[in-house]
């Protein structure tokens, strides 16, 4: 057990009492995750208000021996953001104070923002000076622009604007020694070596702590054209989202797809939620389109591309969006599904990604492969289309799940056939939400040695003494050294 004191004694010393947490009522909050699946233990948890103060607790962590745990929105969904059980109580770091949007220079196309900052905060603070940060996911009234860049968030806006790591010129990081890399640059064009920003996007805090950053904004899109139909299944909402990237090319904003029973669980417990379309098809898609002029253009390229696709017997059902608040309810509709499904039951949620052309089979053949092991049980799809990222989740309901004799084995042969059709279809595990504690045994089981290898080169390179975020992402191996070793 570390005697712990004298570090708290100093971290108080250096933020002031009232940035550090330590009785359980007040910790409770940070030390377990959103969907209440992970619940840890933490020396204590600090609340900078500036990245010198971040700098100094880590440096005060690093002479303690005691580790350090970087925590923005705790939206995560692979355990990431809270401490584990077992093994040395590290101090989380949340950075929910540092929240300051410092300075938008709309003539580059910039914005330096600290890493507290909440994404939605960021998505209204462009729009107010006509640009777009164009990241968008369910979390983004909670999620931290810190958390996203690494994690390397995803969402809905990919097919269009690449993810986080696409969307960013700049960080600001405070190293496992407490030094600072200032590297807030808003340059598009950089080629003065390695462009060392990229070590920490999507590293998941395990090579330092983003502390601000500098995001790349974009025109903002003014008028837009959305449709929700049903597809006759995945290959045919596949065909169709070739027709719109053919007919309507980089205005193309979303191409979301859910299954009838993803449909059915937003329905009947996120209130204020319907089905667009009269009956309840097997499959759904959400299609947006966006630019800075035309609607009229816009929504005739919508109709005409979605009758087309009638008429080759690809789709169903179809129905358009007339106005703003139909456009808006339309997106809670898929924004809910995270909401839904932890209201309903015990989700295994999966974040593969194949390519685009093998989402279909990639469906196919983890129905299948979920079936061989639990017969019949329901299936959630809930997928990016136009990326190939495809969240693919073996459903129970609460009662079903408890009733299992052997929960944990059973979840952990589910969730592992259905990464291993991913991999078979040359994809990943992992798309969009991390590594996290849930992915170590899968990091293991499909990285190879080399890439491995290589990963801890960096690991050891950059934090010799497993002081930041240990047990996160990289697989321990008989070499690692223990935190604070
Ligand atoms: C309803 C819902 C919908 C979601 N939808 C999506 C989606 O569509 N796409 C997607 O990609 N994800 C999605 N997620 C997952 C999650 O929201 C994202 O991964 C998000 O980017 C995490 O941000 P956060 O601030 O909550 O980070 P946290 O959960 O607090 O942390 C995530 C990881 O980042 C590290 N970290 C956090 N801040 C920092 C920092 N400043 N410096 C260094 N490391 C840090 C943490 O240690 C942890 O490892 C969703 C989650 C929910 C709950």
């Amino acid at each position: 057990m570390k005697e712990v004191l004298p570090l708290i004694a100093a971290l108080k010393s250096e933020l002031g009492s009232g940035a550090v947490l330590t009785e359980a009522p007040d910790v409770d909050g940070f030390t377990e995750d959103w969907r209440g699946r992970f619940k840890g233990r933490a020396t204590c948890v600090v609340q900078p208000s500036n990245t010198a103060q971040v700098a100094a607790v880590v440096r005060l962590c690093a002479a303690h021996g005691v580790p350090v745990l970087a925590q923005g929105g705790n939206t995560s969904l692979c355990g990431g953001a809270v401490p584990a059980a077992d093994g040395i109580a590290p101090v989380i770091v949340n950075l929910a104070r540092m929240r300051r949007i410092r300075h938008i220079d709309a003539a580059n196309g910039s914005m330096e923002v600290e890493a507290g900052c909440v994404l939605k905060t960021i998505q209204d603070a462009a729009a107010a000076e006509q640009r777009l940060y164009p990241i968008s996911l369910g979390a983004e009234g909670s999620c931290q622009i810190g958390g996203n860049l690494s994690t390397n968030a995803g969402g809905t806006g990919v097919l269009r604007y690449g993810n986080t790591r696409d969307n960013v010129l700049g960080v600001e990081v405070v190293l496992a020694d407490g030094t600072v890399w200032n590297g807030l640059r808003a340059l598009r064009k950089d080629n003065t070596g390695l462009d060392l920003k990229h070590l920490f996007i999507g590293t998941e805090g395990t090579l330092g702590i983003i502390t601000a950053a500098v995001l790349k904004l974009h025109p903002l899109p003014t008028h837009h054209a959305l449709g929700w139909f049903a597809p006759v299944d995945p290959a045919a909402a596949l065909a169709v989202l070739g027709m719109f990237q053919a007919a309507c090319g980089s205005k193309l904003n979303a191409f979301e797809m859910i299954n009838r029973r993803q449909l059915e669980l937003v329905i009947e417990h996120v209130p204020d939620r319907r089905n667009p379309l009269g009956d309840l098809h097997d499959w759904h898609v959400l299609v947006e389109l966006a630019d800075m002029q035309g609607s009229d253009e816009l929504a005739a390229a919508m109709q005409h591309t979605l009758e087309q696709a009638a008429e080759a017997g690809l789709i169903v059902d179809a129905v358009l969006a007339s106005n703003e608040s139909q456009r808006a309810a339309l997106w809670e509709i898929r924004h809910s599904v995270s909401e839904a499904n932890k209201k309903a039951g015990v989700g295994l949620t999966t974040d593969c990604a194949v390519p685009v052309s093998a989402v279909p089979a990639f469906i196919a053949q983890a129905t299948r492969a979920v079936h061989a092991i639990v017969p019949g049980l329901d299936v959630l799809v809930v997928a990016h289309l136009g990326d190939g990222n495809a969240h693919f989740i073996p459903f129970f309901t609460f009662g079903a799940w408890e009733s299992l004799s052997d929960a944990g084995s059973t979840g952990a042969a589910l969730k592992r056939c259905v990464n291993d059709v991913a991999h078979e279809l040359h994809g990943t595990f992992s798309a969009e939400h991390g590594v996290g504690q849930t992915g170590l045994s899968e990091m293991a089981h499909y990285k190879s040695s080399v890439e491995l290898t290589l990963m801890r080169a960096v690991k050891h390179a950059l934090d010799p003494h497993a002081l930041l975020n240990p047990g996160r992402l990289l697989p321990a191996s008989a070499a690692s050294p223990s935190p604070t070793s």
